[in-house]
């Protein structure tokens, strides 16, 4: 393996055959704080923010990073400090930017069945736009604004129906999604908005998948939003910034994603030839800033050889990674020591009991009992996704700046997974 083809270089390193994060070795890490542990690079998560600040340096311009790819507080703690903004699914997750340092200003809403509580928790902290996805939800906005004498400021999230070409569970522009409003009916939707007196039109947003490895359906999507700021501003209606949502992917196993600033040079360059270049732009990123900055180390418990199939069996699992499970993805499982010695061919497993609780398939690894491996690219969609099935506590988190590791969260206990139940 080339060092610099690992995803996650190069704050993911291996040094005299010994795996790093940072200036850390996993394997203390692993040591002092346990497995299933997620460890994190402060740097990695910098280091991809600054590619997309750069893209913008000089232009009105924000990054409001998509808090549903890793939520926990420490992570949007750097975020935070770093004069990034928030991208919302749930009064959940503005409670955990407020709690991390973040502010409402700074927050976008998004989601498709925004509730009204929802809707007058982020009225009342004064968050910068709600991203509205059907006709009914203006309705129900104006009516919780207007109950609270306030004015929501709103963006309609239209649908360009452009395919991202990536999985079916993460692609969210296409006519069959539940995402968005259709093209087609944008222009009347805005009409509506525009005469609701308890909401005022600001933006534009669309957002078309996950894990886009190429720049052509952004391009697209681009273009198809333009087109309708253009209709929409003649009928009468100003929009003062455009939303492109997020969904760059990143490395999993070879993907070579367009690099966030190269991306955004090809956009503006488009934006600033059809004259829009000076309009207020938001973006919205999550996996693209988080997921290669994580790794999630797991520890071998059994090696189970068979005739059709060698099972490694690790203490992590599919309510801990649930993306292969879910989503089919692809993580590569690494050795925190490389040698020369042999390898053989497992499947890489939890402990859970479903046949869908594997990790890697295939793979071939030079592995013994106790040994650690580092699932990689595990920085998004993994612990914000993670469960407690099968009475299973999720994982600690750490998150090192240079030698420096910060326990972010500690391991759930069974005692915290029973909290709030009662016998009858
Ligand atoms: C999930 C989501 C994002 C972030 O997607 P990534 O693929 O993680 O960049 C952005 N906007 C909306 C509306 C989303 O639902």
């Amino acid at each position: 393996m080339n060092p610099s083809d690992l995803p996650g270089a190069p704050f993911l390193a291996y040094r005299d055959q010994q795996l790093f994060i940072e200036q850390l070795r996993l394997q203390d890490l692993a040591q002092q704080h346990g497995t299933p542990l997620f460890v994190y690079s402060k740097a990695g998560m910098l280091h991809a923010l600054s590619a997309y600040q750069r893209a913008f340096a000089g232009r009105k311009a924000k990054v409001h990073y998509a808090m549903k790819a890793n939520s926990s507080l420490g992570v949007l703690q750097v975020f935070a400090k770093a004069a990034c903004g928030f991208d919302i699914v749930s009064a959940g997750e503005l409670a955990r930017v407020l709690a991390a340092g973040g502010q409402a200003k700074d927050v976008i809403f998004s989601g498709v069945g925004k509730t009204r509580a929802e809707m007058q928790l982020a009225l009342q902290a004064g968050i910068a736009c709600f991203n509205v996805e059907s006709e009914a939800e203006l309705d129900v906005l104006n009516e919780v604004a207007l109950s609270l004498g306030k004015v929501a400021p709103v963006s309609i999230r239209v649908n360009p129906n452009v395919d991202p070409k990536t999985h079916p569970y993460i692609s969210t522009g296409l006519k069959g999604n539940k995402f968005g409003i259709a093209h087609e009916r944008t222009l009347q939707a805005y009409r509506h908005a525009a005469s609701l007196p308890g909401l005022k039109v600001t933006g534009i947003d669309c957002h078309i998948g996950s894990q886009i490895t190429t720049s052509e359906p952004y391009l697209d999507a681009l273009d198809k939003v333009l087109d309708l700021v253009e209709q929409i501003e003649s009928a009468g209606i100003p929009i003062h910034h455009l939303d492109f949502g997020g969904g760059l992917g990143i490395n999993y196993n070879g993907d070579t994603p367009p690099a966030a600033d190269a991306l955004w040079a090809t956009l503006l360059a488009r934006l600033d030839a059809r004259g829009f270049g000076d309009r207020q732009l938001m973006i919205e990123p999550g996996r693209s800033l988080v997921g290669n900055a994580g790794v999630c180390l797991s520890q071998v418990q059994f090696l189970k050889p068979g005739e059709q199939k060698n099972f490694c069996i690790i203490d992590a699992a599919m309510n801990d990674l649930p993306r292969p499970a879910m989503y089919e993805a692809y993580h590569q499982i690494v050795p925190l020591t490389l040698s020369d010695a042999a390898t053989q061919v497992y499947d890489v497993v939890g402990p859970v009991c479903e046949s869908g609780d594997w990790i890697g398939r295939d793979r071939a690894l030079n592995v013994q009992a106790s040994d650690t491996l580092a699932v990689l690219s595990a920085g998004a969609y993994c612990m914000s996704m993670a469960s407690n099935y099968n009475t299973r506590g999720r994982p600690a988190e750490v998150l090192v700046d240079g030698n420096k590791a910060h326990v972010i969260r500690t391991r759930e206990t069974v005692a915290d997974q029973m909290r709030g139940e009662c016998l009858v």
